[in-house]
């Protein structure tokens, strides 16, 4: 007989379930168990089980059943391509039988007493790339399970990925480490001159986030309690701390989803973990003893793996203990944690650090070292922490509670300032705060003096810019870095996670067009948590659309995410990154055409014509730019990579800044064929490069044709003066002579002559 009742996708879509499922569940073994009986649940299943992949011995073990026979938990394992499990896995495919038994594959244990299930549908789970896992489902009866529940299933497995993964690297925890020196101490105060990465001030103590002192071991041992109960307490607080930072997070943060700590609430739920620790305290270790050597084992595992996901939550480790650590304190001081209102200084930090300090409102932070990616300012610029890099070793010396004064509009910080110095930062701040707050004005519509009209739209990176964007009327979003809610994490979110985030993202601009990038990553775009390649030339390498095409599960998640929340959009644009010829556009686009026949299949509303745009970035495009204009709905150019591409400058990299020039006549030329041609075409064309929001190549772009601009949003309102203040035929006359130059040199004597930069022209 068929399955006669489903619920299939209202399942466990919901994140928040998850996540207290999570909260809920007494240890992990308990919250697998949890998920099977919810899984066999709703699909009406008799049995439900998850087999995860051991990371140690690489063979498959029962984990959790409904079902099966209690007892085969742990006990049932099979090796990758072993059983119908096995296969599952090793085809990375579903498996869907009628009578299970009659296929040569099956395996029979004893211990599972299975033989009376017939119908029998297993679904892979993998994270990223990685197999971790098979999810399966059983019935008595013969051909219980259809198309249908194949599809449910498979979805269900996809959200649980991430989790899952966090339940397997808990479970392959054992051996110790070693204890760090303890910092010196520099007296009186000192100066620092450094690079204002984001603006503000503050003046708060320090805390250092010192590599070399992870688990707090300068901190004497007569500062913390050392009782069990005193260990039980500062667990309950910790778990509460989480639960509610949490909670904030969503709200300031929204692509982070719920589940930012989620690896702090597995190791919690570790009973091993919470055993060591115990058994240690009841033997008489003291607490913080006691929690630093279960610390270590568990860090020391995780920094030996060979899989970059499960080294990069050796951090999570760290913080967790921290916190601990924190709530063990015999004489607390105010905070609710150990960063709260302070200037944190750090070495290298990645997006998710961040994010993390911000949920705890620090009020400022150093980045003393280390590469400093341009997302790490990004995101600090966006969660609005005044943040200074000045590259001192020394500070990473300064004591904790030290008094540190930040003022982050021009980058100097005094460690233990004066009394003089505080005092005159007092009075500058009140002279500013008196002379803050004149709103900015803008019209809906930008027009030039000579009435062309010019849309202006936002480049969006964190949900939370959305409100400045509509605030300062931006006509839409043309360019939305996708990348972001992948950078901001410690684990890759899953489809449900992303559509969440770009749901948000659809509802806020309500009719407005949103131009949505497919994910920008590789070159310096860093996911710590995936094992990306290592590769000599990152720039020139496997990123951007490159990467999607690569890690096709990535990819079709996020396609599928987008289109799923964009079911009601009224103008969705979806785009490419570094678009390198037309037959990879037309495979990136073959990508969505599939997935929106899937999502039909499996009844998921969704977007159904979505544009389909490609940024244009690299050189190539160029002389193909009639046939590509055919192909598409609409262009981006990219001027920011389209001019590192075309000079063979890293953007990035100081040393050639020089030779990094976007107003190379080249660089302009090919501009203005690219725009030119794309009017022919009657495609839509916008800039969404920093070109778009300089005051003398805002003429140049609109002499040529542009009438399309994509700018950070704090840039809108002097764009929009830029444009209502110049004609377009001045416009294209500024524009002709540009494009006649055929040196720098000749360039730059025309920028000076126009001197649109003052406002003269
Ligand atoms: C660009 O390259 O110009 C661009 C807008 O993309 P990103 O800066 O994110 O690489
Ligand atoms: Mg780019």
């Amino acid at each position: 007989m068929a399955n006669p009742k489903r619920e299939h996708l209202s399942l466990i879509c919901d994140i928040s379930e998850l996540s207290n499922l999570m909260s809920e569940s007494k240890d992990i073994d308990n919250f697998l168990q949890q998920v099977v009986h919810l899984v066999a649940s709703h699909l009406n299943a008799d049995v439900g089980s998850i087999y995860l992949l051991e990371a140690n011995s690489g063979t498959l073990v029962l984990k959790a059943t409904v079902g099966l026979h209690p007892d085969s938990v742990g006990r049932v394992r099979m090796e990758i391509g072993e059983g119908l499990v096995g296969w599952t896995l090793e085809q990375m495919a579903p498996v869907c039988e009628g009578e299970a038994s009659r296929n040569p594959r099956f395996k029979y244990f004893e211990t599972s007493k299975e033989e009376r299930f017939q119908s029998f549908l297993s679904v892979p789970i993998s994270y990223g790339s990685e197999k971790t896992g098979v999810l399966v489902v059983q019935h008595t009866d013969a051909n219980y399970f259809n198309p249908a529940d194949v599809m449910a299933l498979k979805a269900i497995a996809a959200q649980l990925a991430g989790t899952i993964a966090n339940a397997r690297m808990m479970m392959t925890l054992n051996h110790a480490a070693t204890p760090a020196d303890a910092p010196t101490m520099p007296e009186g105060m000192q100066m620092f001159k450094g690079e204002a990465a984001v603006n503000g001030f503050a003046l708060a103590p320090a805390m250092t986030m010192r590599s070399s002192d992870p688990l707090m071991e300068d901190v004497a041992d007569d500062q913390f309690n050392a009782g069990l109960e005193d260990f039980r307490a500062a667990m309950a607080k910790t778990i509460g701390q989480l639960r509610q930072l949490q909670e904030q997070m969503v709200q300031r943060l929204p692509e982070s989803a719920v589940l930012i700590f989620e690896a702090h609430h597995m190791i919690l739920k570790d009973t091993r973990f919470v055993q060591q620790i115990t058994q240690l305290i009841t033997d008489g270790l003291p607490a913080p003893a006691a929690i630093r050597h279960a610390a270590r084992h568990v860090i020391d595992l995780f920094e030996k793996s060979p899989n970059a996901y499960i080294r990069e939550k050796s951090k999570d480790v760290e913080d967790l203990v921290r916190r601990l650590l924190f709530n063990l304190r015999k004489n607390p001081t105010t905070g609710q944690s150990p960063m709260d209102g302070r200037i944190v200084i750090a070495t290298q930090l990645y997006p998710s650090d961040i994010l993390k300090l911000a949920s705890e409102s620090v009020a400022g932070l150093i980045l003393a070292g280390g590469g400093v990616t341009s997302h790490v300012a990004i995101i600090a610029r966006s969660l609005n922490i005044p943040t200074i890099i000045a590259m001192y070793a020394n500070l990473l010396k300064v004591p904790d509670n030290t008094l540190v004064l930040m003022d982050a509009d021009v980058g100097t910080l005094y460690v233990d300032p004066s009394e003089e110095v505080r005092r005159q930062y007092d009075q500058r701040n009140r002279a500013l705060r008196k002379t803050a707050g004149r709103g900015v004005k803008m019209v809906p519509e930008t027009r030039t003096r000579d009435n062309a009209r010019v849309h202006l739209m936002a480049n969006i990176n964190l949900l939370s810019e959305l409100d400045l964007a509509l605030e300062l009327k931006a006509e839409g979003i043309g360019l939305y870095r996708s990348e972001f809610p992948f950078i901001v994490r410690s684990d890759l979110p899953s489809e449900e996670e992303q559509r969440l985030v770009y749901e948000r993202l659809f509802n806020k601009m309500a009719q407005r067009p949103v131009w949505i990038r497919t994910l920008d990553v590789g070159g310096d775009k860093i996911l710590p948590y995936l094992d990306m390649l290592q590769e000599d030339n990152p720039e020139l390498g496997l990123r951007s659309i490159r990467f999607s095409l690569r890690h096709r599960e990535i990819f079709d998640q996020q396609i599928r995410a987008i289109l799923r929340a964009g079911v009601h959009a009224p103008s969705l644009g979806i785009m490419f990154p570094m678009v390198s010829s037309i037959d990879e556009f037309r495979t990136a686009r073959q990508t969505v055409r599939q997935a929106i026949a899937a999502l039909t299949n499996e009844k998921l509303p969704h977007h159904r014509e979505p544009k389909l745009g490609a940024m244009i970035e690299l050189p190539a495009m160029v002389e193909i730019i009639d046939e590509l204009a055919r192909e598409v709905d609409f262009l981006s150019i990219g001027t920011n990579d389209f001019t590192q591409y075309m000079l063979a400058a890293d953007r990035a990299n100081k040393h050639v800044a020089a030779y990094y020039q976007p107003y190379h006549p080249s660089v302009l030329r090919a501009l203005a064929r690219i725009i030119q041609r794309a009017a022919d075409h009657q495609v839509p064309v916008s800039v969404c490069g920093e070109v778009a929001h300089q005051k003398d190549f805002v003429p140049f772009l609109i002499g040529v044709g542009l009438r399309r601009l994509s700018v950070d949003p704090q840039f809108l309102p002097a764009l929009q003066r830029t444009i209502r203040a110049m004609s377009v035929t001045k416009a294209e006359e500024y524009a002709r002579q540009l494009l006649s130059a055929a040196t720098v040199a000749q360039v730059e004597k025309v920028r000076t002559d126009w001197a649109w930069g003052s406002d003269r022209a």
